[in-house]
């Protein structure tokens, strides 16, 4: 998605242990009007997927799920993060290991609120390490739902969870997949620059 990639070079800050800063304009600031473009590229890449749930992981993938499930026409349903141990009540669970905080936590989900008549898109704003997603892969399993696919807003194509994921044969769509970064220059090379 080249409006996605020409904003990601022009307001993205690559910080060191292959971070990529990018809160002024979508996990922190948001600009809605990015957001209303990605929410019509996620629709137009799942045209035809019969899709009646959206599923995220707090913290910043509520409002991106928000404005792309309008898109959609669907519910957002977002999984928490815990530190609970004991978990009660009717709750799916499973355990994420967070790259950017270095450390570990259990998400829940409502029985009430996913279930195997549901058909699920998940959405999230980066895929590194896979982690994340597949906490959330897990979820749907255990729920009975179908897994239509994945929507990722920034994939690091430099780390692994894209391969894991893709090699599991899920549907993946990324918007802008970089290949590599460089903290000293701060260039960001995108997959298909290089093709
Ligand atoms: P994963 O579980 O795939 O390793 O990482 C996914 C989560 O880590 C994302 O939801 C995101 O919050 C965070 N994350 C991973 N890499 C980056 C990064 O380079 N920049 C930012 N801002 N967040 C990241």
């Amino acid at each position: 998605m080249q409006l996605l990639k020409d904003r990601i070079r022009k307001d993205g800050i690559v910080r060191e242990g292959g971070v990529l800063k990018v809160d002024s304009f979508l996990n922190h600031q948001m600009d809605i009007e990015l957001f209303e473009e990605i929410g019509k590229e996620f629709r137009r890449r799942f045209e035809g997927e019969e899709i009646n749930k959206i599923l995220t992981i707090e913290a910043s993938g509520i409002g991106i799920a928000c404005i792309v499930a309008q898109y959609f026409h669907v519910p957002v349903v977002f999984v928490k993060k815990t530190k609970t141990k004991n978990i009660a009540g009717d709750v799916y669970t499973s355990r994420v290991e967070s790259y950017t905080h270095g450390r570990v936590y259990d998400i829940i989900v409502s029985k009430d609120f996913l279930g195997p008549e549901d058909k699920v898109l998940l959405i999230d704003d980066f895929l590194a390490n896979g982690c994340a997603l597949l906490g959330l892969i897990d979820i749907v399993k255990k729920s009975g739902a179908t897994l239509e696919g994945a929507g990722i807003v920034i994939e690091k194509g430099f780390q692994t969870g894209g391969k894991q994921i893709r090699d599991m044969g899920i549907r993946l769509e990324s918007l802008a997949i970089v290949e590599s970064m460089d903290e000293e220059s701060g260039e960001i090379v995108f997959r298909d620059d290089k093709v």
